[in-house]
């Protein structure tokens, strides 16, 4: 028998390991936007046609390439930002590998321009199939233009596996903009055939947020950031009204590089959690940073997952971070802060997580990041005290402390039995809020949203479990619509069965209202049903909730008291028992605050006391 074994030739070895780093020309644009982030560079163009099928380039004016370097970087393993594999583990540039440039230059034809500030002349190469062609000198501004035509010209079987120039555009707009978004301080601009899709101009994080998804969303982020010796998380979370229906606007990012990360992904969800629908997703863009020496980055380039030396504190601090910056913005005092009782228990938390890191720890890191004050996970209680703790019948003692919480679902239960005394004394103030003393000072509560939050969570169970109560008109009003309109009306018309509006089609674009809910003054049918489509349409353009959480939102909108409208203390009295009794009290179901909460302490002190 013969001997099997041969060596590959250099090329074929080349491509298949090409094969690795570059499976699509999103994973080419990738590669290059992040070297010339990684040479300095303030200004990056991406340029395509075909989907990058046919050209892919990015010019820089970043450091440049000297003529060596130049002809070097299309080595396989040659790269500037490792020296050896201690440096591995104290990377912060975004490749290392040195294998991204070899890969390409083994799968299309790749055209370099680069010239250093300090040269005169710049270098132009030609490589083709991983051998040079051409190389001379050129007349270029200083920085790096690399442009790979032809991808998998020489590999058709990896070419006939491309997908259509609509889906690897998808692809390649998705890394342009989270390279995009790790980096603002720097321009970014994408011409796609000709045509300018994104124009990014440098500035803040924000600035980058909504020059990406649009100027409504200026004024729903919130901002979170959180710093301990371990880590730090910087970011914006979207308000809860700027979630939607489809998973999309997410970002992670460790050190600067996109992760995904379903873990992570869940203790965001978590921090959410009873502010949003269950089915819909809130916006993140956040960015974790912490040694590198703590986190596996010798994954794979292509791969987005990442190990991380603890990732229940990872877990613990971004759940926390997230909760204090929604908290923030809602000034709402029924968030509970405590983290899950296990994940507070775990030895990594309470004390050093190894006995060789014990002195290292002690003197900074995770053991100090954690324990102290003012950290994360120990925002003070203070702030935000369960319910019953507002007025003073549970001692100051929150559910965790006397065992009644279940780990995990901290929420404050229904808070009945937490209500003001009966003689406790409600005064009106501007005919819009109501005031209530609590045990330690009192509370502020907004008429309108507190009636808003009752209705909705009555609206709410009626839907599902019994349908409210309808009473038959006995002049049916009619109801002329213009066709829009009708086309939403006939949309709705099953779920306002249930919630007690009982409403037919009677001929084109008409209907009659045949019942409406018991407590409906006579005559005033038609303008509630105007008030309730134009805010259903409102709703339906501003988030994607579901048919009947759009309705019952618009209806409890509509339904509640409005600011200006004087109560009797029976009302008042009702309102803030309803409140009380709610599974959510402390938000209108768009996250505004139902009331406000004014310490002794705090209004000692705005007075100098
Ligand atoms: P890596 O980024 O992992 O080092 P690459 O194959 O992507 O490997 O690049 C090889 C080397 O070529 C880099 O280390 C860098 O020195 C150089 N290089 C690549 N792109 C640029 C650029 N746009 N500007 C300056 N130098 C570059
Ligand atoms: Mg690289």
């Amino acid at each position: 028998m013969p001997d099997k074994i041969l060596l590959l030739p250099d090329n074929i070895a080349n491509q298949i390991a090409a094969g690795e780093v570059i499976q699509r020309p999103a994973s080419a644009v990738k590669e290059l936007l992040e070297n010339a982030v990684d040479a300095g560079a303030t200004e990056i163009k991406l340029i395509i046609q075909d989907a990058g099928k046919s050209l892919i380039q990015v010019i820089d004016n970043g450091s440049g390439m000297s003529e060596t370097d130049a002809r070097m970087c299309f080595e396989r393993h040659a790269t500037s930002k490792i020296r050896n594999i201690e440096d591995l583990f104290h990377i912060r540039t975004m490749g290392f590998r040195g294998e991204a440039l070899a890969s390409i230059a083994a799968v299309a034809q790749v055209e370099l321009k680069s010239k250093k500030a300090e040269d005169v002349t710049g270098i132009y190469i030609e490589v083709e199939n991983s051998v040079v062609r051409k190389q001379e000198p050129v007349a270029a501004p200083t920085g790096t233009s690399i442009a790979m035509k032809n991808l998998f010209f020489n590999v058709p079987a990896r070419r006939n596996f491309l997908k259509s120039n609509a889906a690897e555009l998808r692809h390649i707009i998705d890394e342009f903009t989270r390279v995009a978004l790790s980096f603002p301080g720097i321009f970014f601009s994408l011409t796609s055939n000709g045509q300018q899709l994104f124009h990014f101009e440098a500035g803040s994080l924000k600035q980058r947020i909504v020059q990406l998804l649009g100027n409504n969303y200026n004024a729903k982020l919130v901002t979170v950031r959180e710093e301990t010796d371990y880590m730090n998380i910087y970011g914006f979370v979207g308000k809860p009204e700027a979630s939607k229906k489809t998973r999309g606007d997410q970002y992670f990012f460790v050190n600067n590089r996109f992760i995904k990360s379903p873990y992570l992904n869940h203790a965001v969800m978590n921090a959410y959690q009873e502010m949003i629908p269950p089915d819909s997703f809130p916006l993140y863009v956040l960015f974790i940073d912490l040694d590198p020496a703590v986190v596996d980055v010798n994954v794979h380039p292509t791969k987005q997952e990442i190990k991380f030396e603890d990732e229940k504190i990872i877990y613990a601090f971004v759940q926390a971070a997230v909760k204090h910056a929604l908290a923030q913005f809602s000034i709402t005092p029924t968030l509970d802060f405590d983290l899950d009782a296990s994940i507070q228990q775990l030895a990594s938390v309470q004390q050093p997580f190894t006995e060789e890191k014990k002195s290292a720890a002690a003197s900074g890191s995770i053991y100090k990041g954690f324990t102290q004050k003012h950290q994360a996970h120990f925002i003070e209680k203070s702030d935000l005290r369960p319910w019953k703790d507002i007025y003073g019948t549970g001692s100051g003692t929150s559910p965790v402390e006397s065992g009644e919480g279940t780990p995990g679902n901290l929420h404050p239960s229904p808070a009945t039995h937490y209500l003001p005394p009966a003689d406790t004394e409600l005064t009106q103030l501007l005919n819009s809020y109501i005031t209530v003393p609590s045990a330690y000072g009192f509370l502020l509560i907004h008429q309108q949203s507190a009636h808003e939050r009752v209705v909705y969570e009555q609206l709410k169970a009626a839907s599902k479990d019994k349908p409210v109560a309808a009473q038959r008109s006995m002049f049916p009003a009619t109801l002329e619509m213009i066709p829009a309109d009708a086309a939403v009306m006939e949309e709705i018309m099953d779920d306002l069965k249930l919630l007690g509006y009982l409403i037919e089609p009677f001929g084109k674009n008409t209907f009659v209202i045949q019942a409406t809910p018991a407590d409906v003054e006579p005559g005033n049918e038609k303008h509630i049903i105007d008030v309730l489509l134009e805010q259903y349409k409102h709703f339906s353009s501003e988030v994607k909730f579901s048919r009947r959480e759009k309705l019952v939102r618009s209806l409890a909108r509509q339904q509640s008291i409005k600011t200006g409208v004087r109560l009797t203390e029976r009302e008042m009295r009702q309102l803030v028992t309803d409140l009380f009794a709610c599974e959510q009290p402390n938000a209108t179901p768009d996250g505004n605050p139902t009331f406000l909460e004014f310490k002794r302490e705090q209004l000692e002190r705005m007075f100098g006391k």
